[in-house]
């Protein structure tokens, strides 16, 4: 049995932090599946196909990364498909506490399932997509934080 981790998130867009964790997975797992989440909580720029299409095109050399979306509660995806792993970043403290409720939260529901938390390069350990769009809107150069291809659709989007 190959070992797969779901990666889920709303990736809205994808940042260099969350690349970087997705490769640091690929040294761990044989696949890993990013699951791009319909979030109907939060307020997004992106719809899900774009979202999706920006991960998949930010991951072309990856060959053993898939991107998918789905919609739904984590662990249902993860059982439909057979995954054992769910993967999830941990940047500094201040995420702790709610990806510990949340991996808890999971766990009641699915307790077959594991979390596993990875930490991302220190210097991506202050970014999110949060962030990221409030620099993009106010016109700072992103080039550092996300590949060519979401710079593009950040600032295309944000003229509008
Ligand atoms: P969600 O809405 O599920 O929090 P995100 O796309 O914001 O979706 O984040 C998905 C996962 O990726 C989370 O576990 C988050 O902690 C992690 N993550 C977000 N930004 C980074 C980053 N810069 N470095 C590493 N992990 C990150």
């Amino acid at each position: 049995m190959p070992r797969t981790a779901l990666y889920p998130g709303s990736f809205d867009p994808v940042s260099y932090g969350h690349l970087d964790l997705i490769k640091r997975a690929t040294k761990i797992y044989d696949k890993v599946i990013v699951a791009v989440a319909n979030n109907l909580h939060k307020k997004l720029l992106f719809s899900s196909e774009e979202r999706v299409d920006m991960l998949r095109e930010a991951l072309r050399d990856f060959d053993r990364v898939d991107v998918v979306a789905f919609d739904g509660l984590v662990v249902d995806f993860a059982r439909k498909n057979q995954i054992k792993v769910l993967l999830r970043g941990l940047r500094m403290v201040s995420d702790f506490e709610y990806e510990f409720r949340l991996a808890l939260t999971n766990r009641r529901m699915a307790d077959d399932i594991e979390t596993v938390f990875l930490m991302p390069s220190e210097q991506f350990s202050f970014l999110s997509s949060t962030l990221l769009k409030e620099l993009a809107t106010m016109g700072a150069d992103i080039t550092a934080f996300v590949p060519p291809c979401v710079e593009k659709r950040l600032r295309e989007r944000l003229r509008q």
